[in-house]
């Protein structure tokens, strides 16, 4: 594994020594790793969860990024990540 990559400016940046691979975790997985956890919460209360579609709603994280498919659908009683804010009553 190499020790430095590109940013987005294509500078060689070094890569922190304690970032952990996240390959093989979910979606909401990867949130809490990365924001850390709320375990307080769930999903299902985050002004962040959104519903998307239209012949059906399927929910979605807004923070961790859409698409029309599958691979970003979200579940209400996912446990939250740090990222959690109140939603609108
Ligand atoms: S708590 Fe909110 S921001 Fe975090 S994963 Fe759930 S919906 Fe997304």
């Amino acid at each position: 594994m190499p020790d430095t990559t590109l940013n987005l400016w294509g500078e060689e940046v070094a890569i922190p020594a304690d970032l952990k691979p996240m390959s093989g975790l979910s979606p909401v997985e990867q949130m809490r790793r990365m924001y850390g956890e709320r375990p307080t919460s769930t999903c299902g209360s985050c002004r962040h969860l959104i519903r998307q579609g239209r012949a059906r709603d399927f929910l979605k994280c807004e923070k961790f990024g859409t698409t029309h498919g599958p691979g970003t659908d979200w579940r209400s009683k996912y446990r939250a990540c740090g990222l959690w804010e109140e939603a609108d009553p």
